[in-house]
């Protein structure tokens, strides 16, 4: 049965998909093994790639430092787990009903991909999980800006990407030219939280890849330090770790950790429970709102990506790189950030939370004891 690019992209258009471009699978012929559509669906011969805006709106509350949810809610965990997938899935589900496979992609991360035993010697490890960026640069919807953000001429980096592959062989997008969007302006690199993202001019830091024939490069990001500060543990821009942690002198800038050691780090404490009878507020959590953001929102998303996002939107908006354009500016104050410095004295052998704890509950029941450390 015929099907066209067109008729995908006037599909996509009714289902309230944002943009959607197209690639042959030949631009991704150089892609690794462990992340190449081919390696998923050998006969594989398109790729189509759909972005899905977040609303600039879904800013406002982590902007102000009033509100946390709505970005993990409405522009992170449910635009990615639900108001993009079931697009998604209809677009697949409209390609195959003109007779061809479609394969919506499942959105992981490749670096997050289980090292698991191949189900039979001539088959590779499982899972194969794309690239989405890449497969969206190979589609031509946009690039990768120097902050590892994929960033779209309509949206800037206020997008998630969606992928299907499929057996129809459909006219390809051209590829946007590398330096199209991202102006090197290097704003992300001094608005992250984490100073995850590397100076724009340091080249030894760049990671290069060869799609459709084009250069494609970006910084090379400290995962570790993004993923600290993305989960929470950054007090630069997490009060609630200000809060239950209020003497963690903790520079996330000056760790070398890894992301899979960010991860084991930061979810069992955002999921653990302490035992501590004298410090009722936060329910026996490690961090009372880490437990509950997850919970309610499916993740957490504490930096609010300030540099990679919402620094770059401003650059770029301001720019004109942007054609979603808005009447008022982004910024319309300077943006906060907590010191990282410790509260109080020096602690020693005194525990703050017992003490308070105690006050509170039988006033003067700890007079005699030792009332300043030594430390
Ligand atoms: S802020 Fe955006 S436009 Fe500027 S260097 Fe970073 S990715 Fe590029
Ligand atoms: S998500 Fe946060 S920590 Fe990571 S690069 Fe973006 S601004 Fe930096």
């Amino acid at each position: 049965m015929t099907l066209t690019s067109e008729m995908i992209k006037t599909k996509a258009k009714e289902l309230g998909i944002d943009l959607v471009g197209i690639g042959s699978i030949d631009r991704y012929e150089n892609a690794p093994t462990l992340m190449n559509p081919q390696t998923y669906f050998p006969e594989a011969k398109s790729v189509i790639v759909l972005a899905m805006r977040i609303p600039r709106g879904t800013y406002r509350g982590i902007e102000e430092g009033t509100h946390f949810h709505n970005y993990s809610f409405y522009a992170y965990n449910r635009l990615n787990t639900i108001f993009r997938p079931r697009l998604t899935y209809e677009l697949a589900c409209f390609i195959e009903d003109h007779g061809w496979e479609a394969v919506p992609h499942y959105p992981a991360v490749p670096e997050r991909a289980p090292a698991e035993a191949p189900v039979a010697k001539d088959k590779v490890p499982h899972d194969v999980v794309c690239s989405v960026r890449l497969l969206g640069v190979g589609a031509g919807v946009g690039e990768i800006g120097h902050s590892k953000v994929f960033l779209t001429e309509k949206f800037g980096p206020r997008v998630r990407l969606g992928s299907i592959f499929t057996d129809a062989e459909l006219e390809p997008d051209p590829i946007v030219e590398p330096g199209t969007i991202c102006t090197s302006c290097g704003r992300c690199v001094r608005d992250c939280p984490g100073d995850a993202i590397p100076p724009v001019r340091d080249e030894d830091k760049k990671i290069t890849v060869e799609i459709g024939g084009q250069k494609i490069s970006w910084g090379d990001v400290h995962m570790g330090r993004c993923t600290l500060t993305h989960h929470g543990l950054n007090s630069r821009v997490s009060p609630f770790l200000k809060k239950d942690f209020p003497n963690l002198e903790f520079d996330v800038s000056a760790t070398d950790i890894t992301e899979e050691e960010a991860y084991r780090f930061t979810h069992p404490v955002a999921l653990g429970n302490w035992a501590n009878p004298f410090y009722e507020e936060n329910n026996g959590s490690t961090i009372q709102y880490y437990k509950y953001i997850l919970q309610h929102c499916g993740y957490f998303g504490l930096c609010g990506a300030k540099g990679c996002i919402r620094a770059c939107m401003d650059s770029l908006e301001k720019a004109g790189k942007i054609q979603n354009t808005f009447i008022n500016p982004f910024y319309r104050k300077p943006p906060w950030e907590i010191k990282v410095e410790r509260e109080g004295k020096k602690i020693g052998v005194i525990n703050p939370f017992r003490e308070e704890g105690l006050d509170r509950l039988h006033p003067g029941i700890r007079a005699g004891e030792q009332k300043e450390s030594k430390f």
